[in-house]
């Protein structure tokens, strides 16, 4: 086989085979496929698209690229979640404890953080002692032990999607709903989990901007996911606006931990429920009302956040123990009366990023006491000198720009905004 012919035939629009596109990502893996010619393909694809098949094929040629993490040992019990990512995005912490607490096991790679948006790894790393790296024998004896095992990406899984991934970076390919599609499903594939929700997030602190891709984006994986014969279900959430309060990786522990405790965070809560539900509706076999009642009653009951101390403490961390605090906080005061109309998230999440609490580059290390806390969110009113939020940081020169990129991220009106659906849609 030939890649000059593949690109050809991508470049006319027309559709690859199995064997092709197989024949491609084995021989791109193995470094026999120049980097300049898979970027043609994905400029190629970029533009001509791929039909049902050649996305279903080349998220299996992916996700067979490397090592896959076998489950099989936990039944039709293992879960898995996947964020498209957004700002203030700490669900993962609260949904494993919620779903382990009713019987699922959420035995789980996730990744660091990078520009705006932040990673699990990172948020759990904010707990002092808590090992990211877990020997396979201690990853499945706490999975089964616990019900709940978080680790950072280990072995070589889908090395494929990492090359592409790189160039698709630098070739502005990223956002091509095919190449999406598979890059985000191959890994799903390949981490080994029989049920698997995806919360597809929309708005500015999202990648997809509007709600008609991200439709298109989780259908195709909820497709794919299930052609492959795992259950499947996205939800499509309102990412215009950071989730939470909290934004910044100890902070964002400390929310997880206070909505794990009962306390009322509203955005935050529904989303959870509303991941934990699906999942606990596929691992169990019940209706979405039943799985509701369950995820509903292991936070209230106080099960999930006992599922989240043990789980921590497994892990080396202590869920008790105090988080890294900033040495400056610094008070942000409206400058007049109004309502907040729009808050960019995306702009938000680069605010705390400027505060220390994000990675520009691979290289750079996180001040885990970093980021911002919003005291007001869209669609509250404020008056002049009223708190919209507190920064904090380690480093009070960080403070002034951060909080320049924040006030620019907010928008006022007189007038009550009308209120948005958090959650879009559910998908399955
Ligand atoms: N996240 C991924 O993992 N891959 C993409 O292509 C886009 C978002």
């Amino acid at each position: 086989m030939d890649i000059l012919e593949i690109i050809r035939k991508k470049k006319h629009g027309e559709a690859l085979s199995k064997n092709e596109i197989e024949y491609m990502i084995s021989a791109f893996t193995d470094g026999k496929i120049h980097d300049y010619q898979m970027s043609a393909f994905c400029m190629a694809v970029y533009f001509n698209g791929m039909n049902d098949a050649e996305t279903s094929a080349l998220t299996e040629a992916m996700a067979r690229s490397g090592d896959m993490l076998d489950l099989s040992r936990f039944g039709k019990m293992s879960v898995d979640k996947h964020s498209t990512g957004g700002v203030g995005d700490k669900t993962s912490l609260v949904v494993g404890p919620i779903v382990a607490a009713c019987g699922g096991v959420f035995a789980k790679m996730s990744g660091r953080g990078l520009g705006h948006t932040g990673g699990t790894v990172d948020k759990l790393e904010a707990f002092e002692g808590y090992r990211t790296a877990l020997s396979p024998e201690e990853f499945f004896a706490q999975a089964e032990r616990v019900g709940i095992a978080l680790i950072g990406q280990t072995g070589n899984m889908t090395p494929a999607d990492k090359k592409l991934y790189a160039l698709r970076d630098v070739t502005e390919t990223v956002d091509s709903i095919p190449l999406i599609v598979s890059s985000i499903m191959s890994k799903k594939l390949a981490a080994g989990a029989h049920n698997i929700v995806l919360d597809v997030k929309c708005g500015s602190g999202a990648f997809m901007k509007d709600e008609e891709s991200a439709r298109v984006l989780a259908q195709k994986m909820v497709d794919i996911g299930k052609v492959c014969g795992r259950n499947m279900a996205a939800i499509i959430t309102d990412m215009d606006t950071p989730l939470g309060f909290a934004i910044g990786n100890a902070l964002e522990a400390e929310e997880a931990l206070a909505l794990l405790r009962g306390e009322d965070i509203p955005d935050l809560r529904e989303i959870c429920l509303a991941l934990s539900a699906e999942l606990i509706a596929m691992c169990r076999g019940v209706t979405a009302d039943e799985a509701r009642a369950l995820a509903e009653n292991a936070l209230s009951s106080g099960a999930a956040l006992e599922k989240a101390r043990e789980w921590i403490s497994a892990q080396g961390g202590n869920a008790d123990a105090p988080l890294p605090k900033a040495k400056f906080t610094r008070e942000i005061f409206a400058h007049g009366d109004g309502y907040i109309s729009h808050m960019n998230a995306e702009e938000i999440g680069r605010a705390a990023l400027e505060l220390g609490a994000g990675r520009k580059t691979k290289e750079d290390k996180i001040d885990f006491a970093a980021g911002i806390v919003l005291c007001k969110k869209t669609g509250d009113f404020v008056h002049a000198g009223e708190t919209l939020a507190v920064i904090h940081t380690s480093c009070g020169e960080k403070a002034l720009a951060g909080e320049k990129i924040f006030r620019a991220a907010l928008e006022f009106s007189a007038e009550k905004p009308a209120d948005k659906k958090l959650i879009i849609d559910v998908l399955r």
